[in-house]
């Protein structure tokens, strides 16, 4: 039986290493259904998922709120295209506006394609107070390990260089503030600035909160100008962290944000949010899409949206992530290896002591049927799903014990090994 699994897997990957793009470095696993929390590989072998498709299966798998609007939605109409009206949009960007404090929604289709359009609104709203006289610049504000997607926009306003040196050159009027540092912000801000770009909390880069001193400093600072505040919340919005927003963690309302990640519980949605005052700029025809907000991604993240409501799920991520973060603090003090416990709600984080040992620890996970990964080469991510319980969480945290002990035994092995050869 292991050897047919085996074969399939290699039949596959040979395929695809012919066929398609080298972009992934796949885990050699195979999935075919999923329930709950768990995944199925084609031999029917279960998995503890803390990942969700990186945030995306935020009410896990087979939640039948989503397998009903997608059955209903799917006899009814799929696509439309914007020519035309559908039920959808207006009712699903009532629900957004209501949470978010923002006045007005633009879909599209992914992550990157929101906070594209995203930067178009912000060089389009400064250009329209340009024309009413006002002294505003093109210039972006980034953060430094930032992260917000591939698209030439998005990965110019990315800190890492790897994601940007190959495909240079890429968007132009992009300059990188230290994280959460006030007087590098205000060093850099003038009025050459038309937009500061954050994370409520960095994803990619490691699961580090902007601090609220920092968003207030941003929030004040862009007030004078007229320049917008945008917050990416594409990996934190939409409860995870136990409100709607990490925004909302802070205290300040942004001009603009970004939804997309678990929106529509895994069909492909985005969604730029935004005040009056920057939708002043924005006139039929200057942006669009053609199948952002079709009928059927709206319908699912509607149901997505009053499944969160109808089932508690912030409350919960508050309980089971403070929960988490606990019983990691607690793994903290018996291994050293891990620096530090950091998060808030379902979006946790473990940072190690190397980028070895982060390695191993999601392999090793991985053979204990338990999905995680290591973001910013040595901070474990977790990001279950909403519907994740506190027995979840133990047994997640038992396999990193013993993960972590079964490695420091190794290393302490091979030491004495080495030693003795030496
Ligand atoms: C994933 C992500 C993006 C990009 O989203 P895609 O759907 O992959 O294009 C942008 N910003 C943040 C914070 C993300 O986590």
């Amino acid at each position: 039986m292991s050897e047919e699994r085996k074969s399939r897997l290699e039949e596959l990957r040979a395929a695809e290493a012919k066929l398609l793009v080298p972009t992934y470095d796949r885990n050699a696993v195979l999935f075919e259904r999923g329930e709950g929390v768990h995944l199925m590989d084609e031999n029917g072998v279960r998995y503890l998922d803390l990942l969700s498709g990186i945030g995306v299966n935020a009410l896990g798998y087979g939640h039948p709120a989503i397998e009903r609007a997608i059955a209903e939605q799917s006899q009814k109409l799929i696509h439309t295209s914007n020519l035309y009206f559908h039920r959808g949009q207006a009712e699903l960007a009532l629900r957004l506006v209501e949470r978010t404090g923002l006045d007005r929604v633009f879909f599209a289709n992914t992550g990157t394609e929101a906070w594209e359009g995203a930067l178009k609104f912000a060089r389009a709203h400064a250009g329209m107070l340009r024309a009413e006289g006002k002294p505003i610049g093109r210039k972006f504000l980034a953060m430094e390990q930032s992260f917000h997607g591939r698209t030439y926009g998005s990965v110019a306003t990315t800190h890492k260089l790897k994601y940007r040196e190959p495909f240079e050159p890429v968007m132009p009027g992009v300059e990188f503030v230290r994280f959460n540092d006030v007087s590098d912000l205000r060093t850099k801000f003038s009025d050459e600035v038309c937009a500061v770009l954050v994370e409520s909390i960095q994803g990619e880069g490691g699961i580090r909160p902007l601090s609220a001193e920092f968003a207030h400093a941003a929030r004040e600072l862009t007030r004078t100008t007229g320049a917008l505040l945008v917050v990416d919340e594409i990996q934190v919005g939409m409860g995870r962290t136990g409100r709607w927003f990490g925004y909302q963690h802070l205290g300040i309302v942004p001009d603009m944000t970004t939804i997309a990640k678990p929106l529509a519980g895994g069909i492909p949605l985005g969604a730029i949010v935004c005040t009056d005052e920057v939708a002043r700029a924005i006139h039929p025809g200057m942006h669009g899409t053609t199948f952002g907000g079709g009928p059927l991604a709206c319908a699912v993240a509607i149901a997505v949206i009053d499944a969160i409501e109808r089932e508690g799920l912030l409350t919960h991520a508050t309980e089971v992530g403070g929960y988490f973060q606990d019983r990691l603090r607690g793994l903290q003090k018996r291994h050293p290896s891990i620096v530090e416990v950091r998060g808030m709600g379902l979006m946790v984080a473990a940072e190690l002591d190397s980028a070895e040992l982060g390695k191993q620890v999601v392999q090793r996970m991985l053979e204990r049927r338990i999905l995680i990964n290591c973001t910013s080469e040595t901070v474990l991510r977790f990001l279950p799903p909403l519907v994740v319980t506190k027995a979840h969480v133990d047994e997640v945290v038992e396999a990193l014990d013993a993960i972590l002990s079964e490695a420091v035994a190794e290393n302490a092995a091979q030491t004495a090994g080495g030693k003795s050869n030496g």
